[in-house]
């Protein structure tokens, strides 16, 4: 069998929530969007089911997946309904759901539905993607608060700039965002993970943790004391094949790499159509049998090559790890240009084991 495989550490999962719930001091919702960002939606949803506080999704399949998984907990539809006949499904099944656009408050003034609804509305702050702008905003809470079909509203706005530490777009937008709610007694939810490790002043009622919830920080934190957040998925595989190879050979499509000196070659069953970064360079870091080492030349769709140069004890069989407790994910992402969100969600074809609670 092809050895590549994602360990998922399920208690470290259950870690990271906990500590994630330390820096907001308050609720949470476990962000478990685009299947867990790559580590199963059901599996992660499952091993927090008693600490925690809901969860949060970008759209109603994603929902109706972990309501199938006899999930009961809250769970927030990120972007609300994409079309108003959604609206029925996420009453019978009890979701919370985002407003952020007229046609979707005028779908639930309208609709005859089972049960009244709460609503996340969702405010503009900066991000301007989605969402009410602040002066718009009063306007469509008083028609939430008057709808019949509404039981309760949360205010919440996302933040487009939180792990810039130099930046005071993340104040402006909070001090927005409080201005225009002022005198709303309602639930406020803001604090996406790199607000919550940088800024961690800026407080609200409901936070919306998710890439620290598998171990990834995208910039660091302000009160270190805290603790750390732990790894959840390992990325690795095995070498199946070893070059010793003189100074002046090529490694790889495009001879990417050229030997300076004698060269000991790895060959990793994994490549970018398992989700490894085509553009990860020669000298992104990974791991065999525990020990730091580098990638060598263009990642190819099945295999890459890794330097087993003064690793005697490496050979064929040895563990490569690509990510995970040894090699950082932040790391390899910065080496390949992106972020850790995508090459987690990008993590296909491998085998999935978990390590259970
Ligand atoms: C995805 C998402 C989050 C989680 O963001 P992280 O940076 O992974 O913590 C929070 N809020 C909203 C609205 C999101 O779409």
């Amino acid at each position: 069998m092809r050895p590549a495989r994602a360990l998922i550490n399920l208690p470290a999962l259950r870690h990271n929530y906990q500590l994630a719930r330390q820096l907001c001091a308050d609720k949470a919702l476990a962000v478990v969007k685009a299947d867990a960002y790559g580590h199963g939606a059901v599996a992660c949803a499952q091993a927090l089911h008693d600490l925690a506080d809901g969860y949060a999704v970008a759209c109603l399949e994603e929902a109706l997946q972990l309501r199938a998984a006899g999930i009961t907990l809250p769970i927030l539809l990120l972007e609300g309904f994409f079309a108003a006949d959604e609206l029925e499904q996420i009453v019978e099944h009890n979701l919370w759901c985002v407003v952020h656009a007229d046609w979707q408050l005028d779908a639930i003034e309208r609709q005859s539905l089972a049960r009244p609804l709460t609503v996340w509305l969702k405010m503009d702050s900066g991000m301007h993607r989605v969402g009410f702008f602040p002066g718009e905003y009063r306007a469509v809470w008083q028609r939430l608060q008057a709808c019949e079909n509404v039981a309760a509203v949360v205010l919440m706005t996302h933040f487009a700039r939180a792990d810039e530490l130099q930046s005071s777009a993340t104040r402006e937008q909070y001090q927005l965002f409080s201005a225009a709610t002022a005198g709303m007694q309602n639930l406020i939810s803001v604090g996406n993970s790199p607000a919550l490790l940088a800024w961690p002043e800026i407080r609200s009622d409901w936070s919306r943790p998710g890439i620290i919830l598998y171990g990834s920080q995208p910039v660091a934190m302000a009160n270190p004391g805290v603790g750390e957040f732990q790894p959840v998925m390992t990325l690795q595989s095995k070498i199946i094949a070893v070059r010793e190879l003189p100074a002046g050979e090529a490694v790889g499509y495009g001879a990417q790499f050229i030997a300076q000196q004698p060269v000991r070659v790895g060959i990793v069953a994994i490549g970018y159509a398992d989700g490894y970064p085509r553009h990860a360079p020669t000298g992104t870091p990974v791991a065999v049998d525990g020990q730091l080492s580098q990638l060598l030349g263009r990642v190819s769709m099945d295999m890459l090559a890794v330097d087993l140069t003064g690793l005697v004890e490496a050979g064929v069989g040895s563990t490569v790890e690509l990510w995970g407790s040894t090699v950082s994910i932040d790391q390899v992402a910065a080496c390949a240009g992106t972020i850790s969100y995508e090459l987690l969600c990008n993590v296909k074809r491998v085998r999935y084991e978990y390590l259970p609670v």
